[in-house]
């Protein structure tokens, strides 16, 4: 099978049917008609075997992970998903694999309408880059600048699911195999909050996904907005089977520090407490009140009593490593 017929056999299904494509896979270059008064949101992520996923997970949740993180990204930025281009590079040609992958990035993209316009495919060390393209009207992306002493501080769904199939997986806590199997459809298969994200639209004054661990993600937010925030440590957000499996020492550093949660968090005006969780009730997604942002700078952990509690790390950074 030569690279044409690759990408025609398992890449053109995931084209979708889009109007605004005026020319998608095929040519030198994909024509998109981008809608008046709309701006586009455009993320690239990189996803690498051994990094980004256990080099044994399964291909069909490679597809669907390679396109989740960047639907997460437009999610926190109050983009509705169009498109997508993929560059792929694959050791060799594994049809079983190649239709696994697509069957798992056509599923994801068409539970979202959007279309894979274009790409390469290349060959090396399997390593897949995706670029989304999403939809905003003109001047109100989510950023992560925009958060005020005095606003809340949210988190969408639960914290620390996929950081304890990773710690169990890698052997650094001990997770019983059926509950392993359940914690690592958080790790693979991330649920990027599309819905959640354009329904922050007019709520949230900033957003940022948690990707590399909260207290990471939420240092970046508060350092882009110039603000401090301080984050309640009892009251984060975690699954049953988290809270049994991490037992009682230290039970949030995962919560804190691990990534992969593919979660929104934001922050609001106090005063919209209330419109935050009865838009959140319509979407039948949990939301978690987790901490305030206060005049100052920093990220800074409590407890219930107002003591501080100083986590174990401070989340993925690819150059540093994790560090304490
Ligand atoms: P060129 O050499 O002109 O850049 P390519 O041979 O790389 O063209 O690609 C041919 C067509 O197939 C292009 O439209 C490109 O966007 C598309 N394409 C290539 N690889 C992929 C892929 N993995 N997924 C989707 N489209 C792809
Ligand atoms: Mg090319």
């Amino acid at each position: 099978m030569g690279e044409f017929e690759l990408i025609r056999r398992f890449f053109a299904p995931a084209a979708g049917h889009r109007p605004d494509v005026a020319l998608g896979i095929g040519d030198d270059a994909a024509v998109l008609r981008v809608p008046a008064g709309v701006e586009l949101a455009v993320t690239t992520d990189t996803l690498v075997a051994g990094i980004h996923f256990p080099p044994d997970t399964a291909p069909d949740a490679i597809g669907h992970k390679s396109l989740a993180v960047s639907l997460s990204d437009l999610a926190a930025m109050g983009a509705e998903p169009a498109w997508a281009t993929l560059a792929l590079t694959v050791p060799g040609v594994d049809a079983t694999w190649l239709a696994a992958f697509a069957r798992g990035l056509s599923a994801l993209a068409s539970a979202h309408g959007v279309a894979l316009v274009g790409g390469d495919t290349t060959r090396g060390p399997l390593s897949i880059t995706m670029q989304a393209l999403g939809f905003l009207p003109a001047g109100r992306a989510l950023r992560r600048s925009g958060a005020r002493p005095g606003d809340d501080l949210y988190v969408t769904g639960t914290l620390g699911d996929a950081g304890l199939a990773l710690a169990g997986l890698q052997g650094r806590r001990i997770v019983p195999e059926d509950a392993l199997q359940a914690l690592r459809r958080r790790l693979d298969t991330p649920q990027p909050r599309v819905a959640e994200g354009l329904a922050l639209r007019d709520l949230a004054v900033a957003a940022i996904d948690v990707s590399d661990g909260l207290l990471g993600d939420v240092g970046h937010l508060a350092r882009a907005s110039g603000v401090g925030v301080t984050i309640q440590v009892d009251g984060l957000p975690v699954s049953d089977l988290y809270r049994v499996h991490m037992g009682a020492e230290c039970p949030w550093d995962l919560a804190l520090t691990a990534g992969d949660d593919y979660e929104l968090c934001f922050a609001a005006p106090a005063a919209q407490a209330h419109a935050v969780a009865e838009r959140f009730a319509a979407l039948r997604t949990s939301v978690t009140r987790i901490g305030s942002v206060y005049s100052g700078s920093g990220v800074r952990c409590q407890r219930r009593d107002g003591s501080a509690y100083t986590p174990g790390g401070t989340g993925y950074d690819h150059f540093a490593g994790p560090v304490s």
